[in-house]
């Protein structure tokens, strides 16, 4: 498959995880010794960050949560020396062995953890192992729900843990095909009143600025998960449009409580 038209940009990505953390290991290495081994996460990054600057490259760092929590200061190191932070999710399980609810608390609790610690607003994520595949596609539409505006977990080739061989090789929106689904599931939660999806559209010209997101928690407490975002060239209105949502939460809708993601901007 040809590069698209235009310039090519070369991208440099790191998962931040200690060597233990690896999917080999499991079955090998209980979770409950990852606290016991010795860490070497940091010192190996350190090492990868001065031959970053020494060589005046930038990538984007998918920090793993459990790294985050307990190195802090490394999370803020990556980010102060101008790379990306992005998300490997919490506990490094494979996406495909989780249930969508477990999946959801696990990059939510990342995505909170690198944000809040950084500052910085997390839009990307990397699966453990690149294990979104065909049988955990249903992740994609958490990872959107929680704020996240990219995916880097598809591998287009064939692998016993992870891949799938046919999905492109170059980065690429939701095909026609993925849209229409979204639509229609977003359609069918308004119907069943389960989750209430908005197009924001500019009063002048009627184009679209974004979308609003409300999905009131299922077990049936006072909370609600609230997402937004805005099209490119309506990044300027990213500020004003959450401060518009926020303020019609509270007045108009009963919600005790909001999770508004990416809310640590
Ligand atoms: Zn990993």
């Amino acid at each position: 498959m040809p590069a698209p038209a235009g310039s090519r940009l070369n991208a440099m990505t790191i998962d931040v995880e200690d060597y233990f953390h690896v999917s080999v290991f499991d079955g090998v290495l209980p979770r409950s010794s990852w606290d016991s081994m010795e860490s070497r996460v940091v010192a190996n990054t350190e090492r990868l960050l001065d031959l970053f600057d020494e060589h005046a490259v930038r990538g984007t760092f998918f920090v793993l949560g459990w790294v985050a929590e307990r190195f802090p200061d490394l999370v803020r190191s990556i980010g102060a020396r101008g790379h990306e932070l992005a998300s490997h999710g919490y506990a490094h399980r494979l996406v495909y062995e989780q249930t969508p609810e477990i999946f959801r608390d696990d990059v939510r609790r990342a995505k909170g953890l690198i944000e809040d610690i950084s500052g910085h607003r997390v839009k990307g994520y990397r699966a453990p192992s690149f294990s979104v595949t065909a049988r955990s596609l249903w992740a994609l539409d958490v990872l959107l729900e929680e704020g996240h505006r990219y995916d880097a977990s598809i591998f287009p080739i064939r692998h016993d843990r992870y891949g799938i061989p046919d999905a492109p090789r170059w980065p690429h929106p939701m095909t026609l095909d993925e849209n229409r689904a979204d639509l229609e599931r977003h359609a069918r939660d308004f119907a069943a009143r389960s989750g209430f999806t908005y197009t924001v559209l500019d009063p002048s010209d009627r184009g679209v600025i974004g979308c609003v997101y409300i999905y009131p928690d299922t077990k049936g407490t006072d909370e609600a998960a609230v997402n937004s975002w805005v099209r490119a060239t309506r990044a300027a209105s990213d500020a004003a449009l959450r401060e518009v949502v926020s303020a019609w939460l509270s007045e108009a809708w009963p919600f005790e409580r909001i999770s508004y993601a990416g809310a640590a901007d």
